[in-house]
């Protein structure tokens, strides 16, 4: 359903809990896109509606940055939302951590930089992100990092402050799941879990059901296991141990955390 055919939908690249992204051609300059199509039939109750306007409105206002994936156009029919975006390779984070496990610490260090410099900027603008997970974390054709699914964000500041449950169990923070009030830290534990993950191949917080995971998440018992730990570098614990930190307050900013890669 594109707007007076202007591009041509050609095959599937993936989908999410709303959206389903194809590689798509932009007839008029022949070039290659992506686009997510919201339908929105499946997003039945308010919370989940939001994403319709928040998405577009917040990757628009973040744009442009190196980190964080383009919006290129929006169109808006009575079923469906399309957002046509910058082209990424079909393997997310979440493929690559799930083939190749581990990555070694300066190929992890690159993509943890990356990564908070993208949230930086989003936090700089008073956005949070809210669902930072792999499978949200896409590559462009030079291997750029690149964080996409905006679907989630909210503003926060000036006194609003943020509730509610959003977010996946592994990388979800303590705060969101005990249903406190929280603020944009929360995108910072999240990219934590994530580096402890790209660094060792298994989640620092693990459980068999998704109770479990959030018992886990609560106690944020945080364990370097020597045997898989003994390559990586006090540094990227030190790093780490300041991300995953229970206490939102005390947990580095991640403008903070950027100023720890100047070595790299
Ligand atoms: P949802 O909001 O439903 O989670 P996403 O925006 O995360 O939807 O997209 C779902 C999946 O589609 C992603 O995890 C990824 O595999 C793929 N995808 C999304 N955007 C792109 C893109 N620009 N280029 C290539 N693949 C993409
Ligand atoms: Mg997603
Ligand atoms: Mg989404």
């Amino acid at each position: 359903s594109l707007n007076n055919q202007q591009y041509q939908l050609l095959q599937e690249l993936g989908r999410g809990r709303f959206g389903t992204v194809f590689r798509c051609l932009h007839r008029a300059s022949n070039r290659l896109h992506a686009a997510k199509l919201i339908h929105k039939r499946h997003l039945t109750d308010s919370t989940d509606r939001r994403c319709l306007q928040v998405e577009p409105k917040a990757m628009t206002f973040l744009s442009p940055h190196p980190n964080i994936l383009q919006i290129i156009d929006t169109f808006e029919d009575a079923d469906t939302t399309t957002l046509v975006l910058e082209l990424c390779q079909r393997r997310t984070l979440f493929d690559r951590l799930s083939d190749d496990g581990a990555l070694p610490e300066p190929h992890a260090a690159s993509l943890a930089k990356q990564l908070l410099e993208a949230l930086a900027h989003c936090h700089a603008l008073g956005l949070a992100h809210r669902d930072i997970k792999p499978d949200n974390l896409l590559f462009d054709d030079a291997n750029n990092l690149k964080l996409s699914d905006f679907g989630s964000a909210e503003w926060f500041g000036e006194g609003v402050t943020m509730s509610g449950v959003v977010g996946t169990p592994y990388y979800v923070a303590p705060e969101v799941i005990m249903g406190r009030e929280y603020d944009e830290k929360v995108d910072v534990w999240s990219s934590g879990v994530i580096v402890y993950t790209m660094l060792s191949g298994i989640p620092p917080f693990y459980g068999e059901s998704v109770s479990e995971i959030f018992e886990a998440v609560l106690r944020a018992n945080l364990r370097f296991p020597t045997t898989i730990f003994r390559t990586v570098s006090a540094p990227a614990k030190d790093l780490l141990r300041k991300m995953i930190c229970r206490d939102p307050s005390r947990r580095i900013s991640a403008q903070q955390a950027l100023s720890k890669f100047i070595f790299y």
